[in-house]
């Protein structure tokens, strides 16, 4: 039977204290014990069911951690302060000094940053490679490989990862395959194709509203336990934690999510439909000219579609800028970095959220200067989005006033 991750979702029933239609909030940063034994057991991690301390964890962040290990298919889920802060850790947890990484070279730009700059200070090695090469992949692992990291669908070039392909690489060579699946919650469900671990920055699509970071790491009780293990679990440490309050508004905002990302998807795939129609270099998964749609369509929640993201190729970085502002000034959306939002955005990753990657690199992965990168969002009326971006472009001579591109 197909896996259904917004059933999972919706399941998954908490009441509030006073039968509350939603769970209460703990405001509380530290609880109180019946029994000294009690609280000695609780440090000791064997008094199930009791609360400590709000680093460590709370009903809150519980609540939804266990909602997004319902979405993801997993026995149980960390939530945390950022997306960042879920990713570190859960690194950090799986490696050791001298550890070797296999990861995807087309990841989010933090990521990237924290492989290529920070890990190194503890002699962890990280190897890059093009993640839909899976010869490349097993190519590159060592004996001290722990770990193959990938985004499902790649930011900012919408690479899809063959998740399933790697979790063989993964298992025979007695890894953990590490997905962030930020880019296309429900659509995509890491864990049931074979992923060990699965992490959201749930700033983007999950919570969908722009007005908080979060994160979660969604993977077995046991690697949990062992994120938040006081006396060495990462998260623990590290103390990346989620306020109550925000758990509890993110949660309200998860039960909307597979409207949300339907109408992303919908309004994304006649986007980059009408893009590419008009000649524009259009890379949207739910093409079918995009390298990877097949196994995108082949490993998919249907009905949650091919995504909110696209990215077009507008020739050069000075027209990707001035389209992007004057579809700001239009209202068209807004230019800014982040995904998700209700609102369209848009921003030139080479110069953005991609500009801790060296522009040779940026090259070699076809990160080019006249991308775009769009997070496509819940226009009611996507024809009448698309007729006024058409003619910022045509203003702009990206287009000739037929819409045809003109070739630069
Ligand atoms: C934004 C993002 C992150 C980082 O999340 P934060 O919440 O900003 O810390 C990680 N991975 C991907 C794919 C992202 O888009």
């Amino acid at each position: 039977m197909a896996f259904k991750p917004a059933n999972s979702i919706q399941d998954l029933q908490y009441f509030g204290e006073f039968g509350g239609v939603n769970p209460s909030i703990s405001d509380s940063s530290t609880y109180t014990f019946l029994s000294a034994k009690t609280m000695f057991d609780t440090f000791e991690g064997n008094a199930d069911g009791c609360y400590l301390y709000s680093r460590h964890s709370s009903p809150s962040n519980l609540y939804l951690g266990e909602a997004l290990a319902a979405m993801e298919g997993t026995e149980t889920a960390n939530v945390s302060a950022s997306g960042m802060g879920a990713i570190t850790p859960a690194i950090l947890q799986l490696c050791k000094a001298e550890s070797h990484i296999v990861t995807s070279r087309t990841i989010y730009g933090g990521t990237y940053a924290f492989f290529k700059n920070f890990t190194p200070k503890f002699n962890i090695k990280t190897s890059f490679v093009d993640i839909t090469d899976l010869n490349a992949v097993e190519k590159a692992i060592t004996e001290n490989t722990k770990i193959i990291y990938c985004e499902s669908v790649s930011n900012p070039l919408l690479e899809v990862a063959d998740i399933n392909g790697l979790s063989k690489i993964a298992k025979r060579h007695n890894l953990k395959l590490v997905v962030d699946n930020t880019f296309s919650p429900l659509s995509i469900s890491p864990a049931i194709l074979g992923a060990d671990v699965v992490i959201h920055s749930l700033t983007k699509f999950i919570n969908g509203t722009s007005d908080t970071v979060g994160g979660v790491v969604c993977g077995t009780q046991d690697f949990i336990n062992e994120l938040r293990n006081v006396n060495n679990g990462a998260s623990m440490l590290l103390g990346a934690t989620m306020d109550s309050l925000r758990a509890a508004s993110v949660l309200k905002n998860l039960r909307t999510l597979h409207i949300r990302m339907q109408q992303h998807s919908k309004n994304a795939l006649f986007l980059a439909g009408k893009f590419e129609r008009d000649g524009l270099k259009t890379v949207y998964p739910g093409l079918k000219s995009h390298p990877s749609h097949d196994l995108f369509k082949s490993i998919m929640n249907e009905q949650y579609g091919f995504g909110g993201m696209l990215t077009i190729d507008v020739g050069s970085l000075k027209k990707a800028n001035e389209l992007m502002e004057m579809m700001q000034n239009k209202n068209l959306g807004y230019l800014a970095v982040s995904l998700g939002f209700y609102k369209t955005l848009f921003s030139a990753p080479g110069t953005s959220t991609s500009s801790e990657i060296p522009i040779e690199e940026q090259k070699a992965m076809g990160l080019t200067d006249g991308l775009i990168r769009f997070s496509i969002g819940l226009d009611a009326d996507i024809d009448r989005t698309y007729y006024m971006m058409r003619e910022c472009m045509v203003e702009l001579n990206i287009l000739d006033p037929l819409g045809r591109k003109i070739p630069v």
